[in-house]
């Protein structure tokens, strides 16, 4: 054998602090509820050969998705087959084609959900399932039928969408499809560089002189007050990507932004200012910050209690022991729980973020079985 590590090890594993991480996600989770930050954070470690029970079972409801999100799901994806169809110069598929392969990826979730429970419970990452299959309450026959028929209108106005027009007029080297995993450095000359997943769906130009569009689509209707203001702010935080991941928006320069919203075929745009982007830049970096300075100072609590009992000489290994187990408890009490309740009732990690709560329609996890 050789003596050497093998090519796909890097020899010098220095230690090193990890970098600061922001997405839309985790920073929505994060203001919703820290507990639930942190059970996410958990469940980074949950497929390790030493994970803790928590871990794993953090990483498994993690993958729990909700009707609304995959709905959402599958109109993004129908968006983005439209643009690689323009970009491809080919014609678009058909109001019938769409439909179909929306109903496909639909009822697949749905079944999936309904009869491969065992399987998601040892392989989380493989089977789709639904919080409304797991926790409940399942959806009724009308209100099936309802989110059918919303789903099926969303469609129409996806496919009738003037973009698909404005698409195929701009140069193909100015319409850009962005991965949806893609992710970029925020470089930080004081060394706090922050990896942020968030890119846009769709980005062009019509001309070469012409600004940058960013464009989002929704699959909601036309949001107001607040919500349009998130909605408005994700847009110029998809505006940093053009700057620091796609590097075709310099320091100083402007571009646009447009929102689509396919529950009422509402679209609106808006100027994104140099000034705009340089305040999302600070929002990224304060709430990536904001994040690692919550787990620091709940480490720090961990630590600080090991390390008492530690320096108490009549501990006995026993109760070192206790403490360590006790670590993981006392790390997440430096996360605090929403008071908001509500929050609660859509949160995926209710199961082991309250032990009282009955599992799975009364189901217990532990067994691995039954079709709810
Ligand atoms: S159940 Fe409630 S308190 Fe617990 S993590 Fe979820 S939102 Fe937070």
């Amino acid at each position: 054998m050789s003596q050497y590590p093998s090519a796909s090890k890097k020899p010098f594993g220095l230690p090193r602090e990890p970098m600061l991480e922001w997405s839309h996600s985790r920073q929505q989770r994060f203001d919703t509820c820290h507990r639930a930050h942190y059970y996410t954070e958990c469940a980074r470690d949950g497929s390790l050969p030493d994970a803790t029970p928590l871990a794993r079972n953090a990483r498994r409801l993690k993958t729990l998705t909700a009707l609304p999100l995959t709905i959402g799901g599958a109109l993004h994806d129908r968006a983005t087959e439209l643009v690689k169809c323009v970009r491809a110069d080919e014609p678009l598929p058909g109001l019938h084609e769409l439909r179909r392969r929306t109903s496909a990826h639909l009822n697949a979730v749905w079944t999936s959900s309904r009869d491969r429970r065992k399987h998601w419970m040892t392989h989380p990452t493989r089977v789709p399932m639904l919080r409304e299959r797991y926790y409940g309450p399942l959806p009724t026959e009308e209100q099936l039928a309802s989110l059918a028929a919303r789903v099926d209108a969303r469609l129409v106005t996806l496919r009738g969408l003037p973009l698909w027009a404005e698409l195929a007029a701009c140069p193909p080297e100015d319409v850009m499809l962005v991965d949806k995993f893609a992710s970029y450095i925020l470089a930080d000359a004081g060394g706090d560089d922050v990896k942020v997943w968030a890119a846009p769906d769709i980005v062009m130009r019509t001309e070469p002189r012409a600004p940058w569009e960013v464009i989002d689509v929704k699959s909601g209707n036309v949001a107001t007050g607040d919500a349009l203001a998130r909605d408005i702010a994700q847009v110029t935080s998809y505006a940093v990507y053009l700057r620091h991941g796609a590097q075709v928006l310099s320091e100083g320069e402007h571009c646009r932004g447009r929102l689509v919203y396919l529950g009422d075929g509402t679209e609106m745009s808006f100027d994104i200012l140099s000034c705009d982007i340089n305040m999302a830049e600070y929002r990224i970096r304060d709430g990536a910050l904001a994040m690692y300075e919550a787990r620091c100072a709940g480490e720090a609590a961990a630590a600080e209690a090991v390390s008492a009992v530690l320096a108490d000489d009549s501990a006995t290994p026993g109760a070192v022991i206790a403490e360590v187990a006790e670590r993981a408890r006392r790390e997440s009490s430096g996360y605090a729980m929403t008071t908001d309740r509500a929050k609660c009732g859509r949160c995926v990690f209710a199961e082991v973020c309250d032990p009282h709560k009955p599992p799975a329609s009364g189901v217990d996890p532990a067994s691995a079985d039954g079709a709810a």
